[in-house]
């Protein structure tokens, strides 16, 4: 399936009235369809596994800035260390450990996105919003620039339980601007669901299908 620029141009511009910024998931598609989007001047595209990304990476201009939105297993957080833009899965104090060695070792600090569970299904990952106490205290890790939270809705049609969900997330992260003065990002929105997300505040989507079509 080719990719949709047209669809890219509008989605594009109408984050861009809003000031949202749009992170292209470009997992599963070929260094070339990237390549379409960049042409575009698209910089920012996510990918969900390592292996992949290295490829890409090594592959592609150097200008491109990668988000890395999948779940992040720890022995594979070295990999990435030298050059990720940001990390959006962070959703253990273990793998902030890990991010936070990795960065020492190169004297990087790294950005990263607490992964906070939103939605009602037991496979998601992530922090609970509820649970003040519980989130990681930033001056534990030096190497890591928290930027923001990141969230995934329920994947269901019911749009008010989504709505609600991404509204929540809005308010935690507003919430915790005091514990992390860093906080600029929130990533929530992906192609079913990015214009309630961008109705409910949100800085970053995360869009894939709508661009280079299903996987
Ligand atoms: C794949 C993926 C996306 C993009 O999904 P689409 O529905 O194709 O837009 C966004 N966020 C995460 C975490 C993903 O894994």
């Amino acid at each position: 399936m080719p990719v949709n620029t047209e669809a890219y141009k509008t989605i594009k511009h109408s984050l861009e009235a809003r000031h949202v910024t749009l992170v292209a998931v470009s997992k599963f598609k070929t260094p070339e369809d990237i390549m379409t989007l960049y042409e575009l001047g698209q910089r920012d595209f996510g990918e969900n596994f390592v292996q992949e990304l290295l490829m890409k990476e090594a592959a592609l201009p150097k200008d491109i800035r990668w988000h890395f939105i999948g779940h992040l297993q720890t022995n594979k957080v070295k990999y990435l260390a030298p050059f990720i833009h940001m990390i959006h899965g962070a959703d253990s104090e273990k793998l902030l450990s890990e991010i936070n060695k990795q960065g020492a070792k190169i004297d990087r600090t790294i950005r990263v996105l607490l992964q906070m569970f939103i939605a009602d299904e037991a496979t998601k990952f992530g922090f609970d919003a509820d649970q003040v106490t519980d989130l990681p205290e930033p001056g534990n890790y030096p190497f890591i620039l928290f930027e923001g939270m990141m969230g995934m809705a329920s994947f269901t049609d019911d749009t008010k339980k989504v709505a609600a969900e991404f509204s929540g997330l809005r308010s935690a992260y507003k919430k915790f601007t005091a514990k992390y003065p860093g906080f600029n990002t929130l990533s929530m929105g992906m192609s079913g669901d990015y214009e309630i997300a961008v109705a409910a505040g949100t800085t970053m989507v995360r869009i894939g299908s709508l661009l280079f079509g299903s996987r």
